[in-house]
Protein backbone atom coordinates (compact mmCIF):
# COMPACT_ATOMS: atom_id res chain seq x y z
CA UNK A 1 0.00 0.00 0.00
CA UNK A 2 0.72 3.65 -0.59
CA UNK A 3 -0.09 6.34 1.84
CA UNK A 4 -2.34 9.13 0.87
CA UNK A 5 -0.47 12.16 1.49
CA UNK A 6 -1.79 14.74 4.29
CA UNK A 7 -0.36 17.73 2.82
CA UNK A 8 0.10 20.62 5.21
CA UNK A 9 0.84 23.07 2.77
CA UNK A 10 -2.21 22.89 1.14
CA UNK A 11 -4.35 22.67 3.80
CA UNK A 12 -2.54 25.53 5.26
CA UNK A 13 -2.59 27.61 1.96
CA UNK A 14 -5.86 27.32 2.38
CA UNK A 15 -6.82 27.92 5.57
CA UNK A 16 -4.01 31.14 5.66
CA UNK A 17 -6.38 32.32 2.97
CA UNK A 18 -9.55 32.13 4.66
CA UNK A 19 -8.30 33.89 7.46
CA UNK A 20 -6.74 36.73 5.37
CA UNK A 21 -9.92 37.16 3.86
CA UNK A 22 -11.72 37.53 8.20
CA UNK A 23 -8.82 39.86 8.95
CA UNK A 24 -9.40 41.96 5.95
CA UNK A 25 -13.42 42.61 6.96
CA UNK A 26 -12.52 43.06 10.64
CA UNK A 27 -10.08 45.56 9.81
CA UNK A 28 -13.16 47.21 7.75
CA UNK A 29 -14.83 46.91 10.85
CA UNK A 30 -11.86 48.69 12.44
CA UNK A 31 -10.48 46.01 14.42
CA UNK A 32 -7.35 44.87 12.61
CA UNK A 33 -6.23 41.77 14.38
CA UNK A 34 -3.27 42.39 16.21
CA UNK A 35 -0.10 39.70 17.57
CA UNK A 36 2.49 40.69 19.89
CA UNK A 37 5.25 38.44 20.25
CA UNK A 38 7.70 38.53 22.76
CA UNK A 39 11.19 36.73 22.43
CA UNK A 40 13.50 36.62 25.20
CA UNK A 41 17.50 35.69 24.38
CA UNK A 42 19.70 34.55 21.80
CA UNK A 43 18.31 30.87 21.20
CA UNK A 44 18.44 30.84 16.72
CA UNK A 45 15.99 28.31 16.22
CA UNK A 46 13.70 30.44 18.48
CA UNK A 47 14.80 33.44 16.20
CA UNK A 48 13.46 31.53 13.09
CA UNK A 49 10.26 30.62 14.69
CA UNK A 50 9.12 34.17 15.63
CA UNK A 51 10.72 35.09 12.18
CA UNK A 52 8.21 32.65 10.29
CA UNK A 53 5.13 34.28 12.79
CA UNK A 54 5.62 37.19 11.86
CA UNK A 55 6.12 37.04 8.10
CA UNK A 56 2.37 34.52 8.65
CA UNK A 57 1.04 37.13 10.24
CA UNK A 58 1.76 40.15 7.57
CA UNK A 59 0.94 37.68 4.82
CA UNK A 60 -2.72 37.11 6.21
CA UNK A 61 -3.34 40.89 7.29
CA UNK A 62 -2.79 40.46 10.93
CA UNK A 63 -0.71 43.68 12.22
CA UNK A 64 2.51 41.91 14.19
CA UNK A 65 4.39 43.74 17.07
CA UNK A 66 7.57 42.58 18.04
CA UNK A 67 9.78 42.60 21.42
CA UNK A 68 13.21 41.34 21.46
CA UNK A 69 14.94 41.08 24.94
CA UNK A 70 18.56 39.88 25.05
CA UNK A 71 19.65 36.62 27.10
CA UNK A 72 20.39 38.47 30.58
CA UNK A 73 16.94 39.87 30.94
CA UNK A 74 15.26 40.69 34.21
CA UNK A 75 11.95 38.55 34.23
CA UNK A 76 10.09 41.70 35.82
CA UNK A 77 11.04 43.91 32.58
CA UNK A 78 8.99 40.84 30.61
CA UNK A 79 6.30 40.50 32.92
CA UNK A 80 5.95 44.44 32.69
CA UNK A 81 5.57 44.31 29.32
CA UNK A 82 3.13 41.62 29.15
CA UNK A 83 0.96 43.91 31.65
CA UNK A 84 1.37 47.09 28.98
CA UNK A 85 -0.21 44.53 26.41
CA UNK A 86 -2.93 42.84 28.42
CA UNK A 87 -4.32 46.29 29.08
CA UNK A 88 -3.74 47.54 25.00
CA UNK A 89 -7.09 47.05 23.41
CA UNK A 90 -5.47 47.24 20.08
CA UNK A 91 -3.53 43.82 21.09
CA UNK A 92 -5.64 40.40 20.23
CA UNK A 93 -2.98 37.84 21.46
CA UNK A 94 0.50 37.76 23.18
CA UNK A 95 3.09 35.06 22.06
CA UNK A 96 5.94 34.26 24.33
CA UNK A 97 8.25 32.08 22.52
CA UNK A 98 9.85 29.36 24.26
CA UNK A 99 11.95 28.20 25.68
CA UNK A 100 12.90 31.29 28.18
CA UNK A 101 16.48 31.48 29.16
CA UNK A 102 16.96 29.68 32.71
CA UNK A 103 16.32 32.15 35.24
CA UNK A 104 12.94 32.44 34.04
CA UNK A 105 9.69 30.96 35.63
CA UNK A 106 8.50 30.06 32.64
CA UNK A 107 4.91 29.16 34.09
CA UNK A 108 4.48 32.55 35.85
CA UNK A 109 5.41 33.89 32.60
CA UNK A 110 2.41 31.81 30.39
CA UNK A 111 0.34 32.99 33.73
CA UNK A 112 0.85 36.68 33.41
CA UNK A 113 -0.58 36.81 30.08
CA UNK A 114 -4.53 37.79 30.02
CA UNK A 115 -6.35 34.17 29.18
CA UNK A 116 -8.25 36.01 26.36
CA UNK A 117 -5.04 36.71 24.48
CA UNK A 118 -3.10 33.60 24.96
CA UNK A 119 -3.73 32.54 21.48
CA UNK A 120 -0.82 29.82 22.04
CA UNK A 121 -3.26 28.36 24.43
CA UNK A 122 -0.53 27.21 27.21
CA UNK A 123 -2.41 29.44 30.26
CA UNK A 124 -3.53 27.10 32.85
CA UNK A 125 -7.13 28.20 32.36
CA UNK A 126 -7.13 27.68 28.85
CA UNK A 127 -5.64 24.25 29.45
CA UNK A 128 -8.05 23.88 31.98
CA UNK A 129 -11.28 24.48 29.44
CA UNK A 130 -9.80 22.27 26.88
CA UNK A 131 -9.92 19.49 29.61
CA UNK A 132 -13.30 20.64 30.40
CA UNK A 133 -14.51 20.70 27.06
CA UNK A 134 -15.33 24.27 27.20
CA UNK A 135 -14.74 26.67 24.35
CA UNK A 136 -10.93 27.81 24.83
CA UNK A 137 -8.28 28.77 23.03
CA UNK A 138 -5.64 25.65 22.04
CA UNK A 139 -2.74 24.88 21.80
CA UNK A 140 -1.73 25.66 18.31
CA UNK A 141 0.21 22.52 17.02
CA UNK A 142 -2.65 19.56 18.36
CA UNK A 143 -5.48 21.53 17.18
CA UNK A 144 -3.30 22.14 13.68
CA UNK A 145 -3.52 18.03 13.87
CA UNK A 146 -7.23 17.64 14.48
CA UNK A 147 -7.46 20.40 11.07
CA UNK A 148 -5.25 17.72 9.21
CA UNK A 149 -7.30 15.03 10.44
CA UNK A 150 -10.71 16.85 9.30
CA UNK A 151 -9.21 17.79 5.94
CA UNK A 152 -8.20 14.01 5.22
CA UNK A 153 -11.68 12.82 6.19
CA UNK A 154 -10.35 10.79 8.80
CA UNK A 155 -13.16 9.42 10.93
CA UNK A 156 -11.91 10.11 14.41
CA UNK A 157 -15.33 9.19 16.44
CA UNK A 158 -14.71 5.35 17.38
CA UNK A 159 -11.01 4.82 16.35
CA UNK A 160 -8.30 4.01 18.55
CA UNK A 161 -6.10 6.61 18.66
CA UNK A 162 -2.68 6.45 20.41
CA UNK A 163 -0.38 9.35 20.84
CA UNK A 164 3.23 9.05 21.95
CA UNK A 165 4.34 12.10 23.65
CA UNK A 166 3.02 13.32 26.94
CA UNK A 167 4.27 16.91 26.67
CA UNK A 168 2.30 20.32 27.59
CA UNK A 169 2.46 21.87 24.20
CA UNK A 170 1.80 18.51 22.37
CA UNK A 171 0.78 14.98 23.53
CA UNK A 172 -1.17 15.97 26.73
CA UNK A 173 -3.65 18.46 24.93
CA UNK A 174 -3.61 16.49 21.60
CA UNK A 175 -4.94 13.46 23.92
CA UNK A 176 -7.76 15.48 25.48
CA UNK A 177 -8.52 17.09 21.98
CA UNK A 178 -8.70 13.46 20.31
CA UNK A 179 -10.65 12.46 23.78
CA UNK A 180 -13.53 15.02 22.88
CA UNK A 181 -13.88 14.21 19.20
CA UNK A 182 -14.72 10.60 20.31
CA UNK A 183 -11.29 8.79 20.35
CA UNK A 184 -10.47 5.71 22.35
CA UNK A 185 -6.88 7.65 23.11
CA UNK A 186 -3.52 5.79 24.76
CA UNK A 187 -0.85 7.82 25.41
CA UNK A 188 2.43 6.64 25.08
CA UNK A 189 5.85 8.34 26.67
CA UNK A 190 9.38 7.02 27.76
CA UNK A 191 7.83 4.56 30.35
CA UNK A 192 5.70 3.02 28.01
CA UNK A 193 6.82 -0.96 28.01
CA UNK A 194 6.28 -2.76 24.44
CA UNK A 195 5.70 0.91 22.70
CA UNK A 196 4.95 -1.06 19.48
CA UNK A 197 2.43 -3.18 20.94
CA UNK A 198 0.67 -0.01 21.82
CA UNK A 199 1.11 1.55 18.29
CA UNK A 200 -0.30 -1.47 16.11
CA UNK A 201 -3.53 -1.49 17.52
CA UNK A 202 -3.83 2.20 16.64
CA UNK A 203 -6.31 3.56 13.43
CA UNK A 204 -4.51 6.95 14.23
CA UNK A 205 -1.20 7.24 15.33
CA UNK A 206 0.31 10.85 16.59
CA UNK A 207 3.87 10.32 17.09
CA UNK A 208 5.46 13.84 19.26
CA UNK A 209 8.81 12.01 20.54
CA UNK A 210 11.48 14.70 19.23
CA UNK A 211 13.89 11.61 18.03
CA UNK A 212 14.36 10.90 14.58
CA UNK A 213 13.12 8.07 12.84
CA UNK A 214 11.64 6.38 16.36
CA UNK A 215 8.82 4.85 14.62
CA UNK A 216 9.19 2.27 12.02
CA UNK A 217 6.68 0.52 9.81
CA UNK A 218 6.55 -2.40 11.43
CA UNK A 219 4.75 -0.79 14.39
CA UNK A 220 1.96 0.44 12.07
CA UNK A 221 -0.87 -0.96 11.69
CA UNK A 222 -1.84 -1.74 7.64
CA UNK A 223 -4.22 1.29 6.82
CA UNK A 224 -3.81 3.56 9.52
CA UNK A 225 -3.20 7.06 9.47
CA UNK A 226 -0.11 8.10 10.81
CA UNK A 227 0.90 12.14 11.92
CA UNK A 228 4.40 12.84 12.40
CA UNK A 229 4.63 16.14 14.80
CA UNK A 230 8.38 15.28 15.17
CA UNK A 231 10.99 17.91 13.57
CA UNK A 232 14.53 16.77 13.55
CA UNK A 233 17.18 16.14 11.59
CA UNK A 234 18.61 12.84 9.66
CA UNK A 235 21.11 11.70 11.64
CA UNK A 236 25.19 11.20 11.02
CA UNK A 237 26.07 8.83 8.57
CA UNK A 238 22.28 8.81 7.06
CA UNK A 239 22.14 9.74 3.33
CA UNK A 240 19.50 12.56 3.94
CA UNK A 241 21.81 13.42 6.95
CA UNK A 242 21.43 16.92 8.47
CA UNK A 243 17.87 17.62 6.28
CA UNK A 244 14.64 17.46 7.99
CA UNK A 245 13.19 14.74 8.77
CA UNK A 246 10.20 13.35 11.58
CA UNK A 247 10.03 11.01 14.50
CA UNK A 248 8.77 8.75 12.08
CA UNK A 249 10.60 6.46 9.17
CA UNK A 250 8.73 7.90 6.82
CA UNK A 251 9.72 5.49 3.61
CA UNK A 252 8.65 2.61 5.41
CA UNK A 253 6.11 3.98 7.15
CA UNK A 254 4.43 5.41 3.93
CA UNK A 255 4.26 1.51 2.31
CA UNK A 256 2.16 0.63 5.80
CA UNK A 257 -0.04 3.71 6.55
CA UNK A 258 -3.40 4.71 4.78
CA UNK A 259 -2.87 8.10 4.87
CA UNK A 260 0.86 9.98 6.65
CA UNK A 261 2.16 13.41 7.06
CA UNK A 262 5.07 14.44 5.69
CA UNK A 263 7.98 16.18 7.24
CA UNK A 264 8.41 18.85 6.64
CA UNK A 265 4.83 19.87 4.71
CA UNK A 266 2.75 18.32 7.41
CA UNK A 267 2.01 19.51 10.89
CA UNK A 268 4.51 22.46 10.94
CA UNK A 269 3.05 24.77 8.58
CA UNK A 270 -0.47 23.83 10.55
CA UNK A 271 0.76 24.85 13.94
CA UNK A 272 1.82 28.43 12.87
CA UNK A 273 -1.69 28.60 10.73
CA UNK A 274 -3.71 27.62 14.11
CA UNK A 275 -1.93 30.94 15.63
CA UNK A 276 -3.05 33.05 13.01
CA UNK A 277 -6.96 31.52 13.20
CA UNK A 278 -7.03 32.11 17.34
CA UNK A 279 -5.66 35.78 16.62
CA UNK A 280 -8.40 36.47 14.38
CA UNK A 281 -10.79 34.61 16.98
CA UNK A 282 -9.41 37.32 20.07
CA UNK A 283 -9.70 40.17 17.52
CA UNK A 284 -13.07 38.89 16.62
CA UNK A 285 -14.38 39.00 20.05
CA UNK A 286 -13.04 41.93 20.92
CA UNK A 287 -15.01 43.62 17.66
CA UNK A 288 -18.41 41.59 18.73
CA UNK A 289 -17.76 43.38 22.41
CA UNK A 290 -17.74 47.01 20.37
CA UNK A 291 -13.78 46.88 21.22
CA UNK A 292 -10.96 47.88 18.67
P1 LIG B 1 9.12 16.90 24.63
O1 LIG B 1 8.59 17.90 25.58
O2 LIG B 1 10.58 16.59 24.63
O3 LIG B 1 8.30 15.55 24.83
C1 LIG B 1 8.69 14.36 24.19
C2 LIG B 1 7.82 13.23 24.68
O4 LIG B 1 8.25 12.04 24.06
C3 LIG B 1 7.89 13.01 26.19
O5 LIG B 1 6.61 12.82 26.72
C4 LIG B 1 8.74 11.74 26.32
O6 LIG B 1 8.38 10.92 27.41
C5 LIG B 1 8.40 11.02 25.03
N1 LIG B 1 9.47 10.12 24.63
C6 LIG B 1 10.80 10.36 24.58
N2 LIG B 1 11.46 9.27 24.15
C7 LIG B 1 10.53 8.31 23.95
C8 LIG B 1 10.60 6.96 23.52
N3 LIG B 1 11.77 6.38 23.19
N4 LIG B 1 9.46 6.26 23.42
C9 LIG B 1 8.27 6.83 23.73
N5 LIG B 1 8.15 8.11 24.15
C10 LIG B 1 9.28 8.83 24.25
O7 LIG B 1 8.80 17.31 23.11
P2 LIG B 1 7.56 18.14 22.49
O8 LIG B 1 7.72 19.57 22.79
O9 LIG B 1 6.28 17.46 22.81
O10 LIG B 1 7.88 17.95 20.94
C11 LIG B 1 7.96 16.67 20.35
C12 LIG B 1 8.47 16.81 18.93
O11 LIG B 1 7.56 17.60 18.19
C13 LIG B 1 9.81 17.52 18.79
O12 LIG B 1 10.51 16.96 17.68
C14 LIG B 1 9.45 18.94 18.47
O13 LIG B 1 10.45 19.62 17.73
C15 LIG B 1 8.24 18.70 17.62
N6 LIG B 1 7.31 19.82 17.56
C16 LIG B 1 6.90 20.19 16.34
C17 LIG B 1 5.99 21.20 16.20
C18 LIG B 1 5.55 21.57 14.84
O14 LIG B 1 4.98 22.61 14.66
N7 LIG B 1 5.74 20.68 13.87
C19 LIG B 1 5.50 21.87 17.32
C20 LIG B 1 5.91 21.44 18.60
C21 LIG B 1 6.83 20.40 18.70
P3 LIG B 1 8.59 11.37 28.95
O15 LIG B 1 7.47 12.33 29.23
O16 LIG B 1 8.47 10.12 29.71
O17 LIG B 1 9.94 12.01 29.02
Amino acid sequence: MTARILDGNALSAQVRGELAEQAAALTQRGVQPCLAVILVGDNPASAVYVRNKVAACEKAGIRSLKFDYPQDAEPAEVLAKIAELNADAGVHGILVQLPLPPRFDEKAVLEAIAVGKDVDGFHAENVGRLSQGQPAFFPCTPHGVMKILEYGDIPVTGADAVVIGRSNIVGKPMAMLLTQAGATVTVCHSRTRDLASHTRRADILVVAIGRALEVTADMIKPGATVIDVGMNRFPAGHPKEGKLCGDVEFEGASQVAGAITPVPGGVGPMTITMLLANTVESARRAADAGGR
